[in-house]
């Protein structure tokens, strides 16, 4: 690993001020386990520095925080992801970010990994992280090894020039609330949908975020469900004792009667950022989910171009939105 300058803040403000001097030589450190195994394997290329300067955010007092508010719920960024797990007030308000975060890994990297920091955490596309593969165009190269390459973990929609996938669970389940990413900047804070938090590859392929270099999340805002919503997290994954999405789906949906009025469902491990399936919602409204689910599956996967050994993420798309509408059913 390079050596880096490691400085412990412990405002908000003290963090951006920095940000804003180092530009980007300097990054966010959270619970550290994306940060530090990335700096630890070296991955680099021709527009991707290990930073020279880290900024533990860990010790801001005003981030750690899951509370109420008007609203809704409001979750600090450096909560960490077995907070979430363990809060009633989640289990109870969001059953679906609850199932979510009890996804993610393993109990040791939840217990440091952060909301913010698993947000923002960098793609685990083996070729982004391979230190062989300098010319990657996620690193600035000139060059996607995934298409002619070993893409069975690999994006099936949106790839243009990419094809990593959004690896985080919790997106899917917090775009599927319709929550907002509050970004503070040196002027000011800012809420960002989740859904527009997540940029397109062809907008820009050297980062997955909106973040500039000088802005950090500070927190996630959940809305209050609307009467009758009811949601689920499901996850497909190769290795059951933990694993990165193969598919994920968060649905929520709102029903009234027997008759959904309302659908956001979001799919993770399919595309290089949290995919909203509104094709799918579409399919489902006015009607009873079991009259739907049909329709709903077929839209979900209209438009999917899978690599030379991925088509299987088609079907287990379908098989995942299937099982998920059956249980909510
Ligand atoms: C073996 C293993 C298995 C895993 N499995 C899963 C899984 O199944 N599902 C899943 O979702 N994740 C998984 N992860 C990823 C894990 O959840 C993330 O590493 C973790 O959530 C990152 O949080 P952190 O606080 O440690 O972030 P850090 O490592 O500290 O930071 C990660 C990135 O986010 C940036 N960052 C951190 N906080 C902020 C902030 N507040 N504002 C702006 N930028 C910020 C950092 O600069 C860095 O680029 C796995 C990781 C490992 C090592």
């Amino acid at each position: 690993m390079k050596g880096f300058d490691y400085y412990k803040v412990t405002t908000v403000s003290q963090a951006i001020s920095l940000l804003t001097k180092q530009g980007d030589k300097a990054a966010i450190l959270a619970g550290g386990s994306d940060m530090l195994a990335m700096m630890k394997d070296r991955v680099e290329g021709p527009k991707l520095r290990a930073p020279q300067h880290l900024l533990d955010i860990r010790q801001v007092k005003e981030l750690s925080y899951i509370k109420e508010q008007k609203n809704g719920l409001k979750i600090g960024a450096t909560t960490t992801i077995s907070e979430i797990g363990a809060s009633p007030l989640i289990a109870g308000r969001y059953p679906l970010l609850a199932q979510a975060a009890a996804q993610v890994a393993v109990p040791q990297i939840r217990n440091v990994g952060t909301l913010g920091g698993n947000l923002c955490q960098r793609p685990r596309c083996w070729y982004f992280r391979g230190k062989a593969f300098k010319d990657c165009f996620r690193k600035g190269g000139s060059n996607c090894y995934a298409p002619s390459g070993e893409n069975q973990y690999h994006a099936i929609f949106g790839g243009e020039n990419c094809y990593m996938v959004c690896p985080s669970d919790m997106a899917p389940a917090l775009a599927a609330l319709d929550a907002r990413v509050e970004v503070a900047t040196a002027k000011g804070s800012k809420l960002i949908p989740v859904e527009q938090f997540y940029i397109r590859p062809g907008k820009n392929i050297l980062r997955e975020t909106i973040l500039g270099p000088a802005e950090m999340v500070v927190a996630v805002e959940i809305p209050a469900l609307a009467q009758g919503s009811k949601g689920t997290y499901l996850k497909l994954k190769e290795r059951q004792a933990f694993d990165f999405a193969l598919v994920s789906v968060a649905t929520m949906v709102a029903v009234k009667g027997d008759v959904v009025t309302d659908a956001r469902i979001v799919f993770g491990g399919i595309a290089p950022f949290p995919l909203r399936a509104t094709g799918a919602e579409a399919a489902l409204k006015g009607k009873k989910i079991t009259d739907g689910t049909t329709a709903a599956c077929e839209a979900a996967v209209k438009g999917a171009e899978p690599l030379s050994n991925n088509g299987y993420k088609v079907k287990a798309t379908k098989g995942l939105l299937e099982q998920a509408l059956s249980s909510l059913a």
